[in-house]
């Protein structure tokens, strides 16, 4: 008895004993002569007060002990709803079964109870749509309250469309007389749009006599989440305009996600402007959707602005904020956002894993990459496909083709689908493996795994880069046998293929047998071919088209007086340099990167801020001389300005990737490969210069440049001069 006495005070001074239900569970347990009140007015307001599993089960047992819980269907219900709202349906289906088994069965009232509570269970479409025709078969009518949750069964199925059986509930519905209820046709739009059924959707939509703010909100969603949002704008125009309804912050939402989808800056304004004026943004579901929106526009500035301001961030802001600025090629700013994350209460995620290395990858920095590797593994995030193939694509463009292989050869076969298969062809593709690419090509379709237009993108682009021109052809006939449908940009790849090889006029026939107007990416290619093959006269109407389309492009200005410059028209190069300095454009500045060991090193060209420039200048100068022993011959051409012999020679040399690569030989150990990423294509005169380097010292080079990958090993390039 002390004990007993011990436990109770125990149990007494966690929970406060003004809460009556922990006694009547003692009335059951320890069988205490307590006679439980069986009125229905005294449980449920303990029902109602319940705030967690345990106290609902200490109310149930005296119900059960005293029988009560079989006389009251409300007290039932009331039960029912409480253990679906804990997560426990076994359980509020074992109260249900009770009291249908009491002779409760016609109760209607009932059955909506505990199909809806499968309804807001995760995972019980299955049972809900069960219990629904058990209801149907016990002759008990289905009402306006029965099927809004069966529509709403129907829409969330995780085991794939249930849309057939919607259409039948349906027809019932209308049979019942049923399908005018506002409820009923919230429920079948949100349904019909689930599946892409916008037709059905609408149709109901707009017969719907009173529609009300829920229901425009949810058809504007609808199209907002089938990525139609030309669709969903226009509606949210229509509802004020007609109906005189505002959008709430859940119309905001959508609104704002659909701006994003549509990319357009001006819009994205205002609907800040108005989440601004109605105080929504305190919601942080409200203030994220802006924030999407801004980062899906390109504005990753006015993203930031939105970002600062918030009251409270989640993960979501956090992993928008970051992917913003991967997204908008600023990686960089994504690396010490991640750091202030890490100092924030917000833990990061699996999503924030892909995010952090997708940046790695634009940056080509493997030694980061490998860190963001084992983070994830640190953290035991799930690695599901999407991450999967982000870490293959990191390894592949930081240069390490082999972990990008090993990778994608532990995805079990039969789960590999086309955006693995894509992630290493583009890999192949972008190390010059041109014949290692085709035959990744053809083995994934030996696999029964269709190819998409971004493997035709990667497979012309690898066959482009190892010269491969009639196994590009090739492949540009199958593409139209596949029915993929080119684009733009497998006509510029196309076009650069057979430019590259010397094949000019075809490529320039190619260019007007093009079904829809070419764009810069095509006239970019042709006129980078006529730059490398000397070709004036297509260059000129290349860069013509090209200064039409993109009149604020520096690189194709710099190209085109480069081709001048070629030819040595410095009249030409003068005036058309005459024409960037008015216009106020300046040739985007060259930056090369050096990795090793923990250490990040970045030059640009002539760079004087480097704390070492001094040593390595000196350094230079001793490669230069070694160079020129070696047979080297530098290449004018790729200078700008027309300047002095020896002034050029000296500008070539302060070429940033030159700069890099000398400090690389200057501090790592001889024999170690040196790393260097660049923002723009390697000049022809770097180019040579790597190659005998390579020889020279004996050292592989692994150079990213804007376009592609170079290994410079023993004197030769990975590209064979083709890049
Ligand atoms: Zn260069
Ligand atoms: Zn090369």
């Amino acid at each position: 008895m002390p004990l007993l006495l011990l436990q109770l005070r125990g149990l007494l001074s966690r929970k406060p004993f003004l809460n009556p239900c922990f006694l009547y569970s003692l009335g059951s347990a320890f069988s205490f002569s307590y006679i439980p009140d069986s009125t229905e007015s005294h449980y449920d307001p303990l029902l109602k007060s319940a705030d967690g599993l345990a106290s609902l089960r200490q109310i149930h047992s005296p119900l059960v002990v005293s029988g009560f819980v079989s006389q009251s269907i409300h007290l039932g219900a009331q039960l029912i709803a409480g253990y679906a709202k804990y997560g426990e349906p076994t359980s509020a289906r074992s109260v249900f079964d009770h009291l249908i088994g009491c002779g409760n069965e016609t109760s209607s009232f009932l059955w909506n109870t505990m199909i809806r509570a499968y309804a807001n269970a995760a995972g019980c479409s299955y049972e809900a749509l069960e219990l629904y025709s058990l209801m149907r078969r016990a002759q008990v009518s289905p009402n306006n309250y029965t099927f809004p949750f069966v529509f709403r069964v129907c829409a969330s199925s995780e085991a794939g469309s249930l849309i057939l059986l919607g259409r039948v509930v349906h027809g019932e519905a209308v049979r019942a007389g049923f399908d005018s209820d506002l409820h009923v046709e919230a429920a079948l739009v949100h349904m019909y749009a689930k599946w892409g059924e916008f037709g059905d959707a609408r149709k109901v939509f707009d017969e719907m006599p009173v529609k009300g703010l829920v229901c425009w909100t949810a058809m504007i969603t609808a199209y907002e989440q089938a990525e139609k949002p030309e669709e969903a704008l226009s509606l949210m125009v229509e509802m004020q305009r007609e109906e005189g309804l505002v959008p709430d912050s859940v119309t905001v939402i959508s609104v704002a996600s659909a701006v994003g989808q549509l990319a357009v800056r001006k819009l994205a304004g205002s609907v800040h402007a108005y989440a601004i004026r109605n105080i929504f943004l305190q919601q942080i579901g409200v203030a994220n959707s802006i924030l999407g929106m801004y980062t899906r526009c390109g504005d990753a500035q006015k993203a930031r602005l939105v970002f600062e301001k918030m009251v409270e961030r989640n993960v979501i802001s956090w992993n928008s904020m970051l992917s913003g600025y991967t997204q908008n090629g600023q990686a960089s700013e994504a690396l010490i956002l991640f750091d202030e994350m890490n100092d924030s209460n917000v833990e990061a995620n699996a999503v924030t894993a892909l995010i952090m290395v997708a940046a790695c990858a634009y940056l080509g920095s493997l030694r980061l990459g490998r860190k963001f590797h084992n983070f994830v593994i640190d953290r035991n995030f799930t690695i599901d496909k999407n991450l999967h193939n982000a870490l293959m694509d990191m390894y592949a463009k930081c240069g390490d083709l082999k972990t990008a292989c090993e990778m994608f050869n532990s995805i079990n076969p039969s789960m590999r689908d086309a955006s693995s298969w894509n992630v290493l062809i583009s890999g192949y593709g972008m190390h010059g493996h041109g014949r290692e690419t085709l035959n990744m090509f053809s083995r994934m379709q030996a696999e029964g795994v269709d190819p998409n237009h971004i493997t035709f993108t990667s497979v012309l682009s690898a066959c482009s880069h190892a010269g491969l021109v009639n196994e590009g052809r090739q492949c540009f006939d199958e593409m139209q046998k596949l029915s993929v449908a080119p684009e733009a940009k497998h006509y510029a790849c196309v076009v650069d293929m057979l430019g590259r090889a010397g094949k000019l006029q075809e490529a320039f026939d190619l260019i007007k047998q093009m079904p829809f107007p070419p764009n810069d990416a095509v006239w970019g290619a042709l006129l980078l071919a006529c730059k490398i093959h000397g070709n004036k006269e297509l260059a000129r109407i290349a860069a013509d088209k090209l200064f039409e389309l993109q009149p604020g492009h520096t690189g194709y200005y710099v190209l085109m007086s480069n081709i001048y410059a070629a030819s040595e028209r410095w009249g030409e190069v003068g005036n058309l340099r005459q024409y960037m300095k008015d216009k106020g454009m300046k040739k985007p500045a060259a930056f090369s990167v050096i990795e090793f060991g923990e250490e990040i090193h970045g030059f640009h060209t002539a760079d004087r801020e480097h704390p070492y420039w001094e040593e390595v200048y000196r350094e230079v100068e001793i490669l230069a001389v070694k160079l020129k022993m070696a047979g080297h011959v530098p290449d004018l051409s790729c200078t700008l300005h027309d300047m002095e012999e020896e002034d050029k020679e000296l500008a070539l040399n302060l070429h940033s990737e030159k700069l890099a690569v000398a400090f690389g030989i200057m501090r790592t150990e001889s024999g170690m490969t040196i790393y260097l990423t660049k923002n723009l294509r390697v000049c022809n005169d770097c180019h040579s210069a790597l190659k005998l380097l390579s020889h020279i010292f004996d050292r592989e080079i692994v150079v990213r440049d804007g376009n592609r990958f170079h290994h410079f090993q023993g004197g030769v390039c990975s590209c064979n001069d083709y890049w």
